[in-house]
């Protein structure tokens, strides 16, 4: 069993009350217990980190990342050894967890053996929810074929992000299959993408019956469908086919928005990527003809988040970072700040990111019975964003175990 670890003197946020409140927070066997009902328990080891003056913060969530993809040109991932890729994914997901994500949703590339490795420390990362390949048509955002390559997809290696699929029979086959590899979301493209060769931002992709026998077994299988949309015409026609996540969601319509709150769907946006996919995308491997769709969405983008916010809509954190640009992961809090208050985006980060993982009251919350991951800032967020968008927080502890210590 693990030392018990309490932090003294804490001023901690009660993310829901939108409070701080003073006193010693403790973690006994991974969770968090009572303070004074764990007094006198008789653990046998006890560790303190001296926490006053300083801000505590549940484990952050992020919940639309790529921890495979290092690269932008996520089109070539496919053709690497799983084994390289695999180093990669371990070295992201472990400058993840040192900027305060203590949980992470990969939305496409991730798959059983990096949760299974993350689980048994064989990597230091987040905590790993994931959907294994997303699911794509023919053309669709997961295709990774120039127009001048017909072969089939089959023989791709597993470090490709998609698979594709076509056809009711089909999606249903690689939904059961991905959830049958452990998926906890099933991931659809439902509409165009920047980052793939031969799609438009505006088209829409599959058909709804495709979409709903997705959902069917997802939601056989106690799991949900997670959307890849941008355009309102594609986010609603999946809303309406049962889709619980809108990933993006940046050409969203009024709609869209009545549609979100009719159906209790989560809407993950990532509004840092484009900023930084226009500054460096090309840089870092993003084609030409890509970088070039990457304006319509970031115009759109803040627009489509005041008014989300605005309508009440479950929002969650996303970063949807490639590549080298993944470091700026936590400017997410910073460019929501113009919008949306700091408050809101941490519940974006914590507890309503828990309610889509469907984990609330386990992640996102420091409460009794809940998983001891939380991060210590030097400075309080609320006043200053920089204290999360920096990125480099005082201290990490996912589980009871202190992962970063920055307190010195
Ligand atoms: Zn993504």
């Amino acid at each position: 069993m693990t030392a018990d670890l309490i932090l003294r003197g804490a001023t901690w946020l009660d993310v829901d009350a939108g409070t701080y409140r003073e006193g010693d927070v403790r973690i006994h066997d991974g969770r968090f217990v009572d303070v004074d009902e764990s007094r006198g328990s008789g653990s046998a080891e006890v560790r303190e980190l001296d926490v006053a003056g300083r801000f505590v913060l549940p484990g952050l969530i992020d919940c639309h990342v790529h921890v495979t993809a290092h690269t932008a040109a996520l089109d070539t991932l496919g053709a690497e050894s799983p084994n390289y890729v695999a180093m990669q994914a371990s070295r992201l997901m472990g400058d993840m967890l040192d900027r305060g994500f203590t949980t992470v949703r990969d939305v496409a590339g991730a798959d059983f053996g990096l949760h299974d490795a993350q689980r048994e420390g064989l990597l230091r990362g987040p905590r790993l929810f994931f959907g294994g390949k997303a699911l794509s048509q023919t053309g669709g955002h997961a295709d990774p074929r120039g127009r001048g390559e017909s072969h089939e997809t089959g023989e791709y290696t597993c470090s490709h992000i998609g698979r594709i699929a076509d056809g009711v029979d089909a999606v249903r086959h690689a939904a059961r299959d991905e959830l049958r590899k452990g998926a906890h979301h099933v991931k659809i493209m439902a509409g165009g993408g920047v980052a793939s060769p031969t799609d438009r931002v505006d088209s829409t992709q599959y058909s709804l019956e495709e979409i709903a026998a997705v959902v069917e077994e997802a939601e056989a299988a106690n799991r949900y469908v997670t959307a890849h949309a941008y355009t309102g015409r594609s986010i609603n026609r999946a809303l309406r086919a049962g889709v619980r996540g809108i990933e993006h969601g940046n050409l969203l319509d009024d709609e869209s928005i009545e549609l979100l709150l009719e159906h209790d769907a989560f809407l993950t946006m990532n509004l840092v990527t484009y900023h930084y996919l226009q500054l460096e995308g090309r840089e870092f491997g993003l084609s030409q003809e890509n970088w070039e769709k990457v304006d319509a969405v970031l115009q759109g983008g803040m627009a489509a988040l005041e008014k989300a916010h605005r309508g009440g809509v479950n929002l969650c954190y996303g970063s949807d970072l490639l590549g080298g640009m993944q470091r700026h992961q936590a400017q997410e809090f910073a460019v929501r700040a113009d919008i949306v208050p700091t408050i809101d985006t941490i519940r974006s980060a914590t507890t309503v990111a828990a309610r889509l993982l469907q984990r609330e009251g386990e992640l996102g919350v420091i409460a009794p019975g809940a998983l001891g991951d939380l991060v210590v800032l030097d400075r309080d967020p609320l006043e200053h964003v920089g204290a999360l968008a920096d990125g480099r927080p005082a201290a990490v502890v996912q589980g009871g175990e202190v992962v970063v210590d920055r307190l010195g």
